[in-house]
């Protein structure tokens, strides 16, 4: 069976360069050769039309002749009619000579061919004044006997007769034989001259527009008459002039300004046609040449077009007005993992529509038929591939505007969100891992502080323990109003109030630490100082920092995920106290202050704020102050403000600082109000 392969759609069907040009090669000559044999059949056609009227031409002057030699043998007859003598016939004889040019000499001869009388023609020296007449008696004698079987006129053939000036002409005898009561009396003889006859005995017409000759059957020629030649193409006609006794061959040649490559007006209509064609033909080839070139590029840009949409990652769609899809490209499909097949035509609800948001999404595309532009930035939503599993889109949407200028329909967008989704919820898992890595080290560094703080109660924990068994040794003396008993208890008491007081610093570490989910809730701003204050003030106490804190009346509670926020203060409030850590500053205060912010929607935030008494911040600090990981302490991380900061900002808040009067710096915050 044979293969069937599609062609690629971006080769459309070329055929091969050296074909084509062959083809056009093969065209033109077709062309050519057709146009050579119209110019050819042309030419041909009008010599056929020029011989035709030859020909016609000699054999009306064949006729021509033939009646005049009619119309002569009557002359002649007449001139015997009146039974003439010798005397009288010269003088008639004479005057029909006048009439007819074409004779040369007449002759009355009797019955044995003697001469009676002759006259010769008055418009040139006689005839035979060279030549005698009785060398041609024999040309004469034949006529007549000819003429005497036939009892009718009889011609001889013609012969040559020398002429005094040295010329000559050709002549033909003619020989009537007169017969009076039945019996042969005599003959009149007229010489003929060929060539006069030629003049005299044609119309001129002919004789005008072409040679005439009379010729021999072998072709020699015996008289001549006519125009000179004009052309270089000769025609000629021959007609046979059958007389009793001689047969002679009327010849006409007519030239022609042949072969001319315009001879008339057929052959140059053909001839302009053959131009007009092969302009045609070229304009034709030029056109052809255009549009190949044009279908050429029209291919190249469509692959380049197809090839652009098939390497893109972003998925296209295109819909018409009534919301079917027109188009999709393989990233579309690839995407949705339905065929291209599958989706055209398709209609709401579409395949890759979740069945639960079908609803909302069939009103999105409703309110985009209506012609609701989406928003320029495009929007989310969620598709459902061909495996049921969901994933997020973010959709661009545009009217899809035609050449003409109108809308036919919807171009959309998509890009596949999941794996930008992922890489979100990781940086959040991590900056959270951060977080929590920050406060474990804050609690490192209040390890310290806290053996120190648990070492009092402990040790008077310790005390009272002693204490109490001193007494228990010792058994009271009674009456000595001494009660052991009373001290015991006492004892007790203080050991369960100061394990009591141990308990609590461990509880205000471990709450800190304890990590609690993540979420808003309404928290007072007292509640955040006082969660922070247990660990503040352990600091504070070893450092000798008086630490305060104002609150303004009536404030709203913090809309906040506390945990944060109780770290930021903690973070702030311990750097504010390390600042102060300084052995030539005395006045070491800290102040911790809530109040409503100072700005147009101030009853919608609130702002925190920490101001120590301490180093103050240098400018080459300030400007790297929340890079992560900056610190200008031994021991610290320096990721203590980064983080600060980035809590506030999740909180949609945002925080800066400023110097403190008369030193020091204020650290400021801002949060929701709830
Ligand atoms: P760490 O406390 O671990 O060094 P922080 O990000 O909290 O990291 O602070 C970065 C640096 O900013 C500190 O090392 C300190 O030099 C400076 N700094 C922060 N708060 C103050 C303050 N209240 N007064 C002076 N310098 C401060």
């Amino acid at each position: 069976m044979a293969e069937v392969r599609a062609l690629p759609t971006s080769r459309l069907w070329l055929p091969p360069a050296d074909r084509r040009r062959s083809l056009w090669a093969l065209l033109v000559v077709l062309v050519v050769l057709v146009l050579a044999t119209l110019v050819w059949l042309a030419g041909r056609y009008e010599a056929s039309q020029v011989q035709g009227e030859l020909e016609r031409d000699t054999a009306d002057a064949v006729s021509d002749i033939r009646s005049a030699l009619t119309r002569n043998i009557q002359a002649l007859q007449a001139l015997q009619a009146s039974s003439p003598t010798p005397g009288s016939w010269q003088p008639e004889a004479a005057l029909l000579l006048r009439e007819h040019r074409e004779w040369l000499r007449l002759e009355w001869r009797d019955a044995e061919l003697a001469e009676l009388a002759h006259v010769d023609t008055p418009f040139r020296q006689p005839v035979f004044g060279r030549m005698s007449r009785a060398s041609a008696q024999h040309e004469v004698a034949l006529a007549c006997a000819t003429a005497r079987k036939a009892n009718g006129p009889a011609y001889s053939s013609s012969y040559f007769v020398p002429q005094s000036d040295g010329l000559g002409m050709e002549v033909m005898e003619a020989c009537l034989p007169q017969v009076s009561a039945g019996r042969l009396s005599g003959y009149v003889v007229a010489t003929y001259s060929l060539q006069e006859m030629l003049v005299e005995l044609i119309g001129k017409q002919y004789t005008r527009r072409q040679e005439v000759s009379f010729t021999e059957p072998d072709g020699t020629r015996l008289a001549l008459h006519g125009s000179v030649r004009r052309g270089s193409r000769i025609f000629s006609a021959q007609q046979l002039l059958d007389l009793p006794g001689n047969t002679l061959v009327l010849r006409m040649d007519g030239w022609r300004s042949a072969p001319d490559l315009f001879p008339n007006l057929l052959t140059a209509l053909v001839t302009a046609m053959t131009i007009a064609l092969a302009s045609v033909l070229l304009l034709l080839g030029k056109d052809m040449r255009r549009r190949l070139r044009a279908e050429r590029d029209l291919a190249d840009a469509l692959a380049f077009r197809k090839a652009m949409e098939d390497s893109l990652v972003t998925g296209l769609r295109a819909r018409d007005l009534q919301g079917r899809i027109s188009y999709v490209n393989p990233a579309f499909c690839q995407m949705v993992g339905f065929s291209a097949e599958e989706l055209l035509g398709h209609s709401a609800p579409m395949p890759y529509w979740p069945p639960e948001m079908a609803d909302e999404y069939q009103q999105r595309q409703a309110i985009r038929l209506t012609g609701h532009l989406p928003p320029r930035e495009g929007f989310e939503s969620v598709f459902m591939r061909k495996d049921g599993s969901r994933f997020p889109v973010l959709i661009i949407e545009a009217p899809l505007i035609s050449v003409l200028g109108e809308q036919t329909g919807w171009m959309s967008a998509f890009l596949d969100i999941s794996e930008q989704r992922r890489v979100e919820e990781l940086s959040r898992a991590s900056q959270e891992r951060l977080q929590a890595t920050a406060r474990l080290a804050t609690v490192g560094e209040m390890a310290s502080l806290l053996s120190h703080e648990l070492n009092q109660p402990l040790a008077a924990i310790a005390s009272y323990a002693t204490g109490s068994l001193n007494l228990l040794d010792q058994p009271a003396a009674p009456g000595s109003g001494f009660d052991p008993m009373a001290d015991l208890r006492m004892a007790m008491r203080r050991i369960a109030e100061q394990a009591e007081r141990a308990g609590r610093v461990i509880n205000s570490v471990h709450d800190f630490v304890r990590r609690r989910d993540q979420a808003r809730e309404a928290v007072p701003p007292q509640a955040l100082l006082d969660a922070i204050m247990p660990l503040v003030s352990l600091q504070a106490r070893k450092l000798q920092v008086r630490v305060l804190t104002h609150l303004q009346d009536g404030l709203p509670r913090a809309l906040c995920d506390r945990t944060m926020v109780e770290q930021v203060l903690l973070n702030l409030a311990r750097n504010g106290m390390q600042a102060m850590d300084r052995p030539e500053l005395r006045e070491r205060e800290l102040v911790l202050q809530v109040r409503r912010a100072a700005s147009a929607e101030g009853n919608r935030w609130l702002e925190f704020s920490v101001s120590d008494l301490g180093s103050g911040i240098p400018d080459e600090v300030a400007q790297q102050l929340f890079t992560p990981f900056f610190t200008t302490k031994a021991e610290g991380m320096g990721l203590g403000l980064s983080l600060c900061r980035t809590v506030v900002e999740q909180h949609g808040g945002y925080m800066d600082f400023r110097a403190n009067e008369p030193r020091g710096t204020v650290f400021r915050f801002t949060l929701p109000a709830a």
